[in-house]
């Protein structure tokens, strides 16, 4: 945590819930919310989103898309495209998830795309990275996400630059319940700076909020969120339930 950084509590639901189930969360999350600083954004499926923003507003809560295709409008079957991801009055996307990136064959080239779609837009996008466990065992996960890193920032101005949020998500750690200790995830954290630096300013490196993701639970966020880099944490499993998310929030309270 460095407070002169926005500090952002996000929670990815995947693909649960009914749309009842979805807006009593949200209600229940708006509800049990105490005054906060701190963003908090929460990304529903997309068929709820519109529901979903409807039951958040007049509340602090933000809502976003897990995904967005890069093309403006068009013969793009299944796809939900920037325009419409506008419309709804949503204000994030997920870009890059690893479950996108892994099950669903998303390139670097792809997810460039969508962030440059995003921003153009006036979307923020929420950007993924983070190693297999294949690759952190063989001690490639800088170099992984340095990759992540750099395509996904490709062209992009420092002021473009500024308005993208990195999650830095071990895939590993990913519903896996095998959270990364807080040192392994500080020193990504600032292996993720460090490579903003290069590509841009100190002062881009310095703004740019970097959460933490996988496995993220009421009883470990402390110790994460104790660490100067880490910037707030992007949350699966663990916001599906209300207690479990605000339990989480409530530490940057
Ligand atoms: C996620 O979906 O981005 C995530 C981090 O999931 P979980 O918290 O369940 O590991």
């Amino acid at each position: 945590m460095n407070t002169k950084r926005k500090q952002i509590f996000a929670g990815n639901w995947k693909m649960y819930t009914t749309q009842r189930e979805a807006v009593n969360l949200a209600l229940g999350i708006a509800e049990g919310l105490q005054k906060t600083d701190r963003e908090i954004v929460i990304f529903p499926p997309s068929v709820y989103v519109v529901c979903v923003k409807a039951a958040c507003e007049g509340t602090p809560i933000k809502v976003g898309f897990q995904n967005m295709y890069f093309e403006k409008e068009g013969a793009f079957t299944g796809e939900i495209g920037p325009l419409m991801v506008k419309d709804t009055g949503a204000s994030y996307v997920l870009i890059g998830h690893s479950e996108r990136r892994h099950i669903f064959g998303e390139t670097d080239e792809m997810i460039h795309k969508k962030v440059v779609a995003a921003i153009a837009h006036g979307i923020t996008p929420m950007l993924c990275v983070g190693e297999l466990l294949e690759e952190r065992e063989a001690g490639k996960s800088e170099s992984t996400v340095e990759t992540q890193i750099v395509k996904a920032f490709e062209g992009l101005t420092a002021e473009d630059a500024l308005k993208v949020v990195i999650a830095y998500e071990p895939v590993w750690a990913i519903g896996t319940g095998k959270v990364a200790t807080p040192e392994i995830a500080q020193s990504m954290h600032a292996f993720i700076r460090k490579t903003l630096q290069t590509l841009y300013t100190d002062t881009v490196a310095e703004t740019i909020p970097v959460l933490y993701g996988g496995s993220v639970k009421p009883d470990n966020i402390a110790g994460l969120y104790a660490m100067p880099d880490i910037d707030g944490v992007l949350v699966g499993g663990a916001s599906l339930k209300v207690q479990s998310f605000l339990d989480i929030i409530r530490v940057a309270l």
